[in-house]
């Protein structure tokens, strides 16, 4: 959010490349950027409360992910560190799915 203006898919924050994920998350914001602006256009809530609704609903959905990416993304930067994160996590199939579970959300 700047200057009151409502920052939706990659403007308001990108997901790494690695996680793949950056169309999804475009799609989800513009949902809950509809599901903050509808009530405020019916006079629902105020200006103030539709921007903090977003805000609120924006990070709760996507900090985590997109910090999560950030850091899974760092590994991939030095070909020692990629083949040791591959070569750790390779005979723990279900800590990779977890991982990957870090970085997508849920059907929506
Ligand atoms: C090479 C590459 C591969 C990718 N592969 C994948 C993938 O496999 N899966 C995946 O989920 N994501 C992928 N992504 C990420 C994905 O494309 C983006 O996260 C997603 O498109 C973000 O959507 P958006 O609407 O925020 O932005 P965009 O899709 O970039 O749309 C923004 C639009 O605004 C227009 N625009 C910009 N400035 C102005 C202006 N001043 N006035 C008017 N119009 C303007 C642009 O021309 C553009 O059409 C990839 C990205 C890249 C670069």
């Amino acid at each position: 959010m700047e200057s009151h203006v409502l920052f939706i898919g990659d403007a308001a924050g990108m997901i790494t490349p690695l996680c793949g994920n950056g169309m999804s998350i475009a799609l989800h914001g513009s949902k809950i950027a509809f599901e903050c602006i509808v009530p405020y256009l019916k006079g629902k809530i105020d200006r103030h409360e539709m921007e903090q609704y977003y805000a609120d609903r924006w990070h709760q959905q996507f900090s985590k992910r997109i910090r999560t990416g950030r850091f899974i993304q760092r590994f991939f930067g030095d070909k020692f560190l990629a083949n040791f994160l591959i070569r750790s996590l390779k005979p723990f199939p279900k800590l990779i799915d977890w991982l990957i579970r870090q970085t997508h959300g849920q059907p929506f």
